[in-house]
């Protein structure tokens, strides 16, 4: 738990946010800024900044995050897949510094990288 994180606020209740999932380990919620017509994430309720914090620890709880992603995209409407985005560190172009697991999904998905 940090105090002065945003998704810690959001995984306790403290900010609002549109809930998709909680269990005792992991909050998910909507994207206040989608780029899709679904996208939430997926926190560990957990304090870790980033993958690059992650160790042998922590991997049951990142496999039972990955496990859910396909669960709650299912329930989200997902039936023909999604996008999951894991940005770590400013080098991966990530904003918020606690751990997310982006599912996004739904229109028309662009490949990830464009090639000309
Ligand atoms: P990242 O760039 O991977 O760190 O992603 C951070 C994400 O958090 C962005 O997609 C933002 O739109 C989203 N975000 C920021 N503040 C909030 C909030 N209060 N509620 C929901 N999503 C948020
Ligand atoms: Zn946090």
């Amino acid at each position: 738990m940090s105090e002065n994180c945003l998704f810690c606020k959001i995984a306790r209740g403290e900010i609002p946010s549109r809930k998709v999932y909680e269990d005792g380990d992991v909050f998910a919620f909507h994207d206040i800024n989608p780029v899709a017509p679904v996208h939430f994430m997926l926190v560990p309720k957990l304090h870790l900044g980033s993958l690059l914090d992650a160790n042998e620890k922590h991997a049951a709880l990142l496999g039972k995050m990955l496990l859910l992603a396909p669960r709650l995209a299912r329930e989200q409407g997902l039936e023909n897949g999604f996008r999951t985005v894991i940005n770590s560190g400013k080098g991966g172009g990530q904003e918020v510094f606690h751990l997310h697991v982006h599912v996004i999904g739904g229109g028309n998905i662009p490949p990830m990288v464009k090639r000309d």
